[in-house]
């Protein structure tokens, strides 16, 4: 899949409801974007199956809810603040900034893994390397990718805090509240669903990587010697939920990071990597992240965090974790780009048709009166109330029932029902498959028990 194709899905995204630019009319903001009720659907059925499989329907996993805003102490424990920066440098002339890793990786062809910002300087010195506009840069510079802002009236250093560049750290801050106040023993997960933000100073690919995002994280707490296992069987979870959502598992791959590229907290990670339209990038990771958060926040804050095991004669210890993480908008993304397909039809012409599987389709089914007619719109009218309280159900009585089917096709709503002249006679109507795009005669009594036999699976 190209660039081109990339473009195309852009475009449909825009145009059918999924996601438009942000703060459009006012000439947009850089790399914000807005999801339309397509998307704002999209991104909730995601959000729904995600929680069902690893919250709900597991007795190891129970949810939180954190606030964006935390006590600064907390960055300073996670290491963000010292650790979480990228090398900059900056064109002298038009002050615009650049990774230094990525102008070193691209332009010199050089790999930067495992290079300290000392010997990036050195060899930007040594060869010459300018900005993409031809000009001097600066030496490079540590910058930190947490947003920022202050509490109260005034802005002091004393008031600031920062927007959480990732949900993990309050599901450490709160682990000895639900040990406290459930019945969770390890090994057991919290899960979270909530926004982050960081101040990339390359974004781009559309939604692949923005400023403010949604993560999907577990934290998993487990005795240290049942890592290893537990890592595979957690890998094996997410790359089940990726094929049960309609990912393609061929386009998903294990990327082993390696240890240069660490993350400051990690033992081991694996970036579960995606064929997109512009390469091949990560999209979900798991780490091994040992006991380091629940350390440094047992030290930093003075409270003990240490879990007494109800079994092992009360034995004391801080619980270690492996950690699958998602990002909400990613997981969009990879669903767009695998759903969408042009399919040459008979005849020569070309539908734009999304493959969703019908548990994340935004619209299930589709009720099309035939014509603007009385008894029709009135019939229909009725099944589309009775459908909408078991599908997510539209109605459109909008242009020929060939133009309908194609606006549902972009949607990617597997289930359209037309609503004819006969059906006032046989109480039936036709339902047309997305895929197959065959048509059946089936009882209006039946279509509640048809339907959910085929989107319920
Ligand atoms: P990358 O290497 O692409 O910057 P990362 O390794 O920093 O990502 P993590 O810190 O592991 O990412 O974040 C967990 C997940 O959050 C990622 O796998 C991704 O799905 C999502 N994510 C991270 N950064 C962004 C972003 N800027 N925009 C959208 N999603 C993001």
């Amino acid at each position: 899949m190209s660039q081109e194709q990339m473009e195309k899905i852009v475009a449909l995204a825009k145009r059918r409801g999924f996601v438009y630019p942000g703060s459009e009319i006012y000439g947009g903001l850089a790399n914000s974007w807005d999801y339309g009720p397509m998307g704002a659907q999209l991104r909730k059925n995601i959000k729904d199956s995600w929680w069902r499989t690893f919250v709900e329907e597991r007795e190891d996993m129970v949810g939180l809810d954190g606030a964006i805003l935390m006590n600064p102490k907390v960055w300073e424990a996670s290491g963000h603040l010292t650790t979480f920066n990228d090398p900059l440098v900056e064109d002298k002339i038009t002050h615009k900034r650049y990774r230094a890793d990525h102008l070193i990786e691209e332009v010199l062809g050089e790999s930067t893994t495992g290079m300290t910002i000392e010997a990036m300087g050195e060899l930007i010195k040594e060869r010459n390397l300018k900005s993409p506009e031809g000009n001097e840069l600066t030496e490079p510079k540590h910058f930190n990718l947490m947003f920022n802002t202050f509490i109260g009236p005034v802005d002091s250093e004393a008031e600031k805090v920062y927007l959480r560049p990732e949900t993990a750290q309050s599901i450490f801050v709160n682990f000895k509240n639900v040990i406290d106040t459930t019945r969770m023993r390890v090994p057991f997960g919290i899960a979270q669903i909530g926004k982050a933000f960081r101040n990339e100073i390359t974004p781009g690919n559309f939604i692949f990587r923005t400023l403010e995002f949604e993560q999907m994280e577990i934290e998993y707490f487990i005795e240290e010697d049942k890592w290893e296992e537990l890592f595979e069987t957690w890998l094996t979870s997410m790359k089940n939920w990726a094929v049960q959502i309609g990912l393609d598992a061929d386009k998903l791959t294990d990327l082993e990071v390696s240890k240069e590229e660490l993350a400051h907290y990690s033992k081991r990670t694996i970036d579960l990597e995606y064929e997109f339209p512009f390469g091949v990038k990560e999209l979900w990771g798991l780490a091994y992240r040992t006991n380091f958060d629940l350390a440094s926040h047992q030290e930093h804050s003075g409270e003990t965090l240490t879990y007494t095991d109800p079994q092992d004669n009360k034995r004391k210890y801080l619980p270690h974790v492996l950690e699958p993480t998602f990002g909400v908008d990613r997981t969009l993304l990879a669903l767009l780009v695998t759903a969408y397909e042009e399919e040459e039809l008979e005849g020569g012409d070309v539908r734009i048709v999304l493959r969703f599987k019908p548990e994340i389709a935004p619209v299930q089914v589709a009720i099309f009166p035939l014509m603007k007619k009385d008894e029709l719109m009135s019939l229909s009218g009725s099944i589309y109330q009775n459908l909408k309280k078991m599908f997510r159900t539209d109605f459109d009585e909008g242009g020929s029932i060939g133009k309908r089917y194609r606006r549902y096709d972009e949607i990617g709503t597997p289930y359209c029902i037309t609503v004819d002249f006969d059906s006032l006679e046989d109480s039936s109507v036709t339902v047309r498959e997305r895929d197959s795009m065959t048509q059946e005669r089936v009882n209006i009594s039946d279509l509640g028990k048809w339907l959910g036999s085929r989107i319920n699976q």
